[in-house]
């Protein structure tokens, strides 16, 4: 046994969702992204003396969305409190949160484990609270300060220490990103930190029932920084303990430039955020009629439409998955199959193999989401349906569609005006595989003589000839009836 094989590892995520709401959490100042600095500002944000907040409804109706997705109790009462910090991006010299009662409680999350059974992960709690700003170090001006983020609408998720790979950790981050998108209350943006997570990770012996003590890791601004790092730690708390040594708990950054993760200047974390109840902002109270009124609202979740796809459509599991990532996606191929005159099994394969490469494919070339693609699922249903009634070729049809991107015109008009439409007809087919035979007579005895393996050659060559417009299942019985010499 590996000495890596004799520990376990266990984490816990914190990952912060910054809402997608037009204000900020306790004032009307909006959250746009790129103002100008200190432009979206007032006293309530910038923590001046007598200026007072006003809590968003709209935040805690984000909260209890997701907190109703991820299966948590949603408390009638909850309190904000305020953490209590010095840092300069944060001028009221406290963060507002919630501590000791939040919104959300017990939820949970379902990732498949190592050998594919799934396991069901935690959620602490899920609490509401604002951003702090931003600390722009420039070496000419010294610490600036853009106090535009203040106040900006978060929920923290807190998992409990349930996770023991740094995959499942991916997972369950990919999990709630997807399912904050499907809400609408987050653009899941990690790279703009729109979606972060710190990672809580400790080793132990496999068999044992305490927890080690914990690093906290920060830092991650993608999946696979997030995959990396909790690797990188788990390897470095590891040879620690193995070598006799013992985990200073502390917090560390990940430094995704070396693959390393370093120690926060310890003065940083030496917090007592001294937490009370914020005497400016009432317990937020909410009735089950309001909380089943949001329950109503809620959108289909990925899960559920991943099922409904594999079973409504006839899908595979692997197609129910792919099309369900991304709301806009699995709605843009579901309006399509309903646009399709064709019906059935075959026909919504069909639709989801295009959405599935030639779609997704374009989308992620242009950056453009499903709304803004200029082939709409109803453009796409039509040129989907020349394909399956025969009048364009599989080959015709990718030729097709990439003038479909570039031409606002139906499929139909763009198949005329470039005479696309397949040839079907037997006589003029036959009379190109004649030729063809005559062109190869070497190749024609060879198959007549027994090596039929030739017939995708001579398929091939009659399709070149045809500029891609044959209909092949018609070459294909064609060329079997002339060089079997059934004709
Ligand atoms: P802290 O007070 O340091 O913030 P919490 O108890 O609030 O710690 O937990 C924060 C996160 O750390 C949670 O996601 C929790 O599941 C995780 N966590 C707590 N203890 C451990 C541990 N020993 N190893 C790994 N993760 C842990
Ligand atoms: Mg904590
Ligand atoms: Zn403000």
């Amino acid at each position: 046994m590996s000495k890596t094989d004799a520990y376990e590892a266990v984490i816990g995520l914190e990952v912060h969702a910054q809402l997608s709401t037009a204000t900020k959490i306790f004032c009307g100042c909006s959250t746009a992204f790129g103002a100008p600095p200190n432009t979206n500002v007032c006293p309530v944000c910038l923590g001046m003396p007598g200026s007072l907040p006003v809590l968003n409804r709209q935040v805690v109706e984000y909260a209890v969305r997701l907190g109703l997705a991820v299966g948590c109790r949603i408390a009638p009462r909850s309190v904000f409190a305020r953490k209590n910090y010095f840092y300069p991006d944060l001028p009221k010299g406290y963060q507002i949160s919630q501590y000791e009662e939040p919104i959300c409680l017990a939820g949970h999350v379902d990732v498949a484990g190592a050998d594919g059974s799934p396991r069901r992960i935690g959620i602490t709690r899920i609490h509401m609270e604002e951003d702090a700003g931003k600390s722009i170090h420039d070496a000419g001006a010294g610490t600036l300060v853009d106090a535009n983020r203040c106040g900006t609408p978060l929920l923290e998720i807190v998992s409990e220490p349930d996770l023991r790979t740094a995959q499942e950790a991916v997972q369950y981050l990919a999990f709630l990103r997807q399912t904050v998108r499907y809400l609408g209350i987050c653009d899941g943006n990690m790279e703009e930190g729109s979606f972060r997570c710190d990672a809580n990770v400790s080793v132990r012996r496999k068999g044992e029932t305490r927890l080690g003590t914990k690093t906290e890791v920060k830092n991650m601004n993608s999946f696979s920084s997030v995959e990396r790092a909790i690797e990188r730690e788990i390897r470095r708390q590891i040879g620690i303990l193995d070598e006799g040594g013992a985990v200073v708990q502390q917090t560390l950054l990940w430094d995704a430039e070396r693959g390393e993760v370093h120690p926060m200047r310890s003065k940083e974390e030496a917090h007592d955020y001294r937490y009370f109840p914020d005497p400016d902002l009432a317990p937020v109270l909410v009735n089950d009629a309001w909380v089943d009124e949001v329950r109503r609202s809620l959108p289909e979740l990925p899960a559920a439409k991943h099922a409904r796809f594999a079973a409504e459509y006839g899908l595979p599991e692997y197609d129910a998955g792919v099309l369900t990532q991304d709301r806009s996606v699995a709605e843009y191929f579901e309006r399509t199959v309903r646009a399709l005159s064709a019906k059935g099994r075959d026909a919504a394969k069909t639709a989801s193999n295009w959405v599935m490469t030639d779609v997704l494919r374009s989308l992620n070339e242009r950056q453009c989401t499903a709304e803004e693609f200029p082939v709409t699922s109803e453009r796409l249903a039509a040129m989907l349906d020349l394909l399956l009634d025969g009048t364009v070729s599989g080959t015709i049809a990718k030729e097709l569609f990439a003038d479909m991107l570039v031409s606002p015109d139906a499929p139909k008009v763009i198949v005329e005006r470039k005479g696309m439409a397949q040839i079907s007809d037997t006589g003029a087919i036959g009379r190109e595989i004649d030729a063809v035979l005559a062109r190869f007579p070497a190749e024609t005895a060879r198959f007549r003589a027994g090596e039929t393996k030739l017939m995708g050659f001579f398929v091939g060559e009659t399709m070149k000839v045809m500029k891609g417009k044959g209909n092949p299942k018609l070459i294909n019985e064609l060329l079997r009836t002339k060089l079997e010499g059934r004709s």
